[in-house]
């Protein structure tokens, strides 16, 4: 693979280091990481027949399919696929979804409205690979998408962490019955963390009166879909071999991690087998925490939780701080009183730094007033500070001031915006 990567000008000098051929991570220490910023700098300019840019590794008649990025973090990027690509994408995308418990008798909701980022045509080619009944409903009315769930008996629903209960309360709207009196029994979220935490994940069983979350995550820059979680539910297991080799670095040393339990790091991948648009050593900016590495089912890869993304990062008085960590602090202690829906407001886009209390707006539940809550967010704000060495000052909203996407909902927001 590198030796084909080698022939393009854009991966010469960075392989210069890197051995003839890769056989552990460690061959690739000294490779120097590729950043998103790289793709997306690569695509600022046009380049006739390129549309792809300096990454794009093949002519431009073998592409057969374009697909984008949320661009939830920036501009999107997109990618190609060659015939080839888009072969290994559905399976491998496929065995993912087996993972999460997709098989012939599933009827899937997939519910994202887009169908040119990395979770929509390809997930949708991903669902049927595994076996399961694809019923894309997304993109239309919630009345149109809530009936499908009622007519189709719909008991697999895909979305992201945030979209899942939110769409049950729309479901319960328009179809005048609750969303568990519905056939959803299987959960599969991802595009965001939040599915591993032990109260969002309960909010979501509860919502629709589920038997199974498996959390799910993958990249567009990638491969869309390369974790996994099985019916053990103790996290994903990595799903991409053997197109993808991924490797755990500190994100501040980027000196490998061992794959222990309990370790934390950044993925790093690298594909194996993609044409179109090949990455080595690509930063997800995603931070794992390893939960496993036996499981009940008797897959050897271990398992992860995605703790969240290392470009969130925030620093209150020189302590580092992730937006998840404080969510799943504060859902500990007020989840009676919050639906799990929050976000920090920052004053600019840039902002990491924080001498104030983080300003953090959190959505109650439906019938809990904050006079009623306040001793709770009380509570929660002192548990953050306890236990994270921050301090965030909770603002309390009703549901519909915080906007839920059906894709990738972020966890801070600039003022005004
Ligand atoms: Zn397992």
């Amino acid at each position: 693979m590198l030796q084909r990567l080698r022939g393009h000008e854009v991966w010469r000098e960075r392989l210069r280091t890197a051995p003839e051929a890769i056989r552990s991570e460690q061959d690739l220490s000294d490779v120097p990481l590729t950043l998103k910023e790289d793709l997306r700098a690569a695509q600022a300019e046009t380049i006739p027949d390129r549309p792809l840019g300096a990454f794009q590794l093949v002519g431009a008649g073998e592409l057969v399919q374009f697909a984008s990025s949320s661009g939830t973090t920036g501009a999107p990027v997109f990618f190609g696929l060659t015939a080839n690509d888009l072969r290994r994408w559905t399976a491998g995308i496929g065995n993912a979804y087996r993972t999460a418990g997709v098989a012939p008798g599933a009827r899937v909701a997939h519910t994202t409205g887009m169908a040119i980022v990395a979770g929509g045509l390809p997930y949708a080619d991903g669902i049927r690979a595994a076996g399961g009944g694809l019923a894309w409903i997304g993109g239309q009315t919630s009345s149109r998408m809530t009936m499908s769930m009622q007519r189709l008996q719909l008991n697999v629903l895909v979305g992201t962490a945030s979209f899942v209960p939110h769409f049950a309360r729309r479901c319960e709207e328009e179809l005048g019955v609750p969303a568990t009196d519905l056939s959803v029994r299987t959960i599969i979220a991802g595009g965001e963390p939040g599915a591993g935490v032990p109260h969002i994940r309960q909010g979501m069983l509860d919502a629709w009166g589920a038997t199974r979350v498996s959390e799910f995550m993958g990249l567009g820059d990638v491969l869309p879909a390369m974790w996994a979680e099985c019916h053990v539910g103790n996290g994903m297991h990595f799903t991409a071999a053997p197109d993808v080799m991924v490797e755990l670095v500190d994100p501040v040393t980027l000196e490998h991690v061992p794959w222990e339990q309990g370790a934390t790091g950044e993925a790093v991948y690298t594909t194996l087998t993609r044409e179109a648009s090949a990455v080595v050593r690509f930063r997800s900016r995603d931070q794992f925490v390893v939960t496993g590495t036996r499981c009940a089912c008797g897959r050897t890869a271990p398992t992860v939780r995605c703790v969240g993304r290392t470009d969130d990062m925030l620093i209150y008085k020189a302590m580092n701080v992730y937006p998840t960590a404080i969510r799943d602090v504060v859902l500990d202690v007020a989840s009676d009183v919050l639906t799990g829906s929050m976000r920090i407001r920052k004053e600019t886009a840039q902002q990491v730094r924080f001498d104030d209390p983080l300003p953090l707006q959190a959505e109650l539940r439906d019938g809990t007033g904050a006079d009623g809550a306040a001793d709770v967010l009380a509570a929660a704000e002192e548990a953050v500070r306890a236990s994270l060495r921050v301090r965030i000052r909770i603002e309390p909203v009703p549901v519909g001031v915080i906007p839920i996407g059906e894709y990738k909902n972020a966890l801070v927001y600039v003022e005004g915006s």
